[in-house]
Order: structure tokens, then C-alpha cells, then sequence
């Protein structure tokens, strides 16, 4: 997935760990979601099969980390909140002193489970809106119009939460121009940064044929994101790993402008991802056979 994340404060930075030091897990919940995006890759999700991770499986990686010491979980799915046993999850997590972050698509998270999230020490969450625009939205999510006012809702309480908030839109010719409606609201709302996905393995499917951006308009809308980015905010901070650009003009025209930070890909070097129904690929993107390297299920995270 290709990103680049404008960071709206100055005082949270990710660790990036030196190569082989386990750092980062993310955890696909369940296949599970009331949504069904356009772009959607994730396989476990568009298959027919539901898929909930056993909660043996959580409690088998929480004894792991005692050695291995992942400082990062991040939980996803599908939508996690439709996990039947997320609350258990969560108290477990609680209980090993681990603050997970948790990726929804923010339909669900209404202020009393907003609340408990609190209780629970949950240290981010993570909002996909695409846009502002409801019949937009509905055409990205497939789901109805009026779920937007919710997400927004849910949003707006949430920032008020002693939690930090982040949210992202993954980049579509539908809402090319929304994303730059986006993130001055964003902004003034209160979240703590905003990423957009350029490209992500959603981009390829057929569904996407008539959304995708033309890779030949992508040097400008980065441009014009940063620039967007420096009008909006004082923080002058980006993370991306858009690797590429070190070198190309786009890169010598910022770089002095802004804190421009690259990082590599971080598959199989820092991060591992659990797939629902087990399976423990390097990748976040990557359920594929010939990328999977073990199963939680049947074995355990130091061995994998
Ligand atoms: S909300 Fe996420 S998991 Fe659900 S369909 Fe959309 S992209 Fe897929």
C-alpha cells in the first residue's frame, strides 16, 4: 500500500525498528463487515465464509510476547466490531498491559462503546472515510447514504476521548477532490493525522476499473496534497512510504520544506499479520498461499 500520512501534531511519532525486530502485528479480527467496499482486497472478506479468529489464538500470541515484545497491535478485520468476542479480546489485551489501536470503518463505534474502548486502554483508533459527500460514500461502501452522518457522529464524539484519533481515505477518482475537503475538516476537528492511501491492492480489482487514478496524475495530486498540507496545518510532518519519490523533483521541491520521512516497506522486517482464519502472513495486503508463513491456530508466533 502506498500512503502518505500528514501528521496534524508534532508529538507522536511511530518507532520504526531496525530490521528483523518484530514491532509491529496486525490482526484481522473477523471477516466480518457491514460494508462492502469497492476496493476492498482483503480476501478473508470477500469470500462467502464467515471467519472469527478464535480467541484461543489471542490468548496463544499474548503468552508469545513475553519474549518476543511487540510494542504495536493493531486490530482490524472485516470490521472489528462485529467480532463476537471483542470485549473479551480487548479485557485480555488489557490485562498483559497492552494498549491495542483499532481500525473501523466507524459505523458501530457509538459514544457508550467509544466509552468502553476508553476503559479498556485502547490507544488509537483508526477512521477509513473516504468522503463527505453521502451518495459518494454510499457508492464506495455499498451501503446506505444515511451511514455516513453516523461515522461523522461517531468521529466527533470520539475526538473528545482521552484516545487518539487518526483517520484515512483510500484514493479513488470519485473522491479525488473530496480528500482535499477532507483534511482541513479533519483537521480542525481535532484528529491527530490523516493518511490517504495512493494505491493500494484494492487499486487492481476489476470492480475499480472505471475509480482508479491514473498513475501519470499521481505526481500532482501528491504535490498538491502537500501544498494543501502546508496551507492547513503548522505540523510539518510527513511519513510516507513512497520510496520512489526520493530523488524526483516532487522530493527536491519539499524536502527542505518539510519533515519528509521515508520508510521501507516493514513486511516480514518489523510486522507480521494474522489473517481471520489464522493463516500468519509478512504482509498486511497478502493472504495469498504462497505468502503465508504458518498458522496461528496450529502453531505459535515464536516458532512462525
Ligand atoms: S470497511 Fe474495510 S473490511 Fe469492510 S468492506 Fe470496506 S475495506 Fe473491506
Amino acid at each position: 500500500m502506498l500512503k502518505l500520512k500528514f501528521r496534524f501534531t508534532s508529538n507522536h511519532k511511530d518507532g520504526f525498528n531496525p530490521s528483523g525486530v518484530l514491532d509491529s502485528i496486525f490482526i484481522d479480527l473477523t471477516s466480518r463487515c457491514n460494508f462492502n467496499c469497492r476496493y476492498c482486497f482483503n480476501t478473508d472478506c470477500v469470500q462467502a465464509d464467515t471467519l472469527d479468529l478464535p480467541i484461543s489464538a489471542i490468548i496463544k500470541m499474548l503468552l508469545d510476547n513475553d519474549s518476543l515484545k511487540i510494542s504495536n497491535w493493531i486490530l482490524s478485520g472485516g470490521e472489528p466490531l462485529l467480532y463476537p468476542h471483542l470485549d473479551e479480546a480487548l479485557s485480555l489485551f488489557k490485562q498483559n498491559n497492552i494498549r491495542p489501536k483499532i481500525a473501523t470503518n466507524g459505523t458501530l463505534l457509538t459514544s457508550d462503546v467509544a466509552d468502553k474502548w476508553v476503559s479498556f486502554g485502547v490507544a488509537a483508533v483508526q477512521f477509513s472515510i473516504n468522503t463527505l459527500n453521502e451518495n459518494k460514500f454510499a457508492e464506495l461502501s455499498n451501503s446506505a447514504p444515511v451511514l455516513l452522518h453516523k461515522v461523522i457522529a461517531n468521529l466527533s464524539y470520539a475526538i473528545k476521548l482521552p484516545i487518539r484519533i487518526v483517520v484515512d481515505s483510500v484514493l479513488t477518482k470519485i473522491n479525488l477532490k473530496d480528500i482535499f475537503e477532507l483534511m482541513p475538516f479533519l483537521y480542525n476537528l481535532g484528529v491527530d493525522s490523516y493518511t490517504v492511501y495512493l494505491y493500494t491492492p484494492g487499486t487492481d480489482l476489476t470492480e475499480m476499473k472505471h475509480y482508479m487514478i491514473d498513475f501519470k496524475d499521481m505526481p500532482y495530486i501528491i504535490d498538491d496534497l502537500i501544498n494543501l498540507y502546508l496551507q492547513t496545518c503548522d505540523t510539518r510532518v510527513i511519513d510516507t512510504n513512497l520510496f520512489p519519490i526520493v530523488g524526483t523533483p516532487i522530493y527536491e521541491k519539499w524536502k527542505n520544506k518539510l519533515d519528509l520521512r521515508i520508510h521501507g516497506c516493514s513486511a516480514g522486517q518489523n510486522s507480521l499479520s494474522i489473517k481471520a482464519n489464522g493463516k500468519v502472513s509478512p504482509c498486511v495486503c497478502q493472504g495469498a498461499k504462497e505468502f503465508i508463513c504458518g498458522d496461528i491456530t496450529v502453531s505459535n508466533l515464536s516458532k512462525i
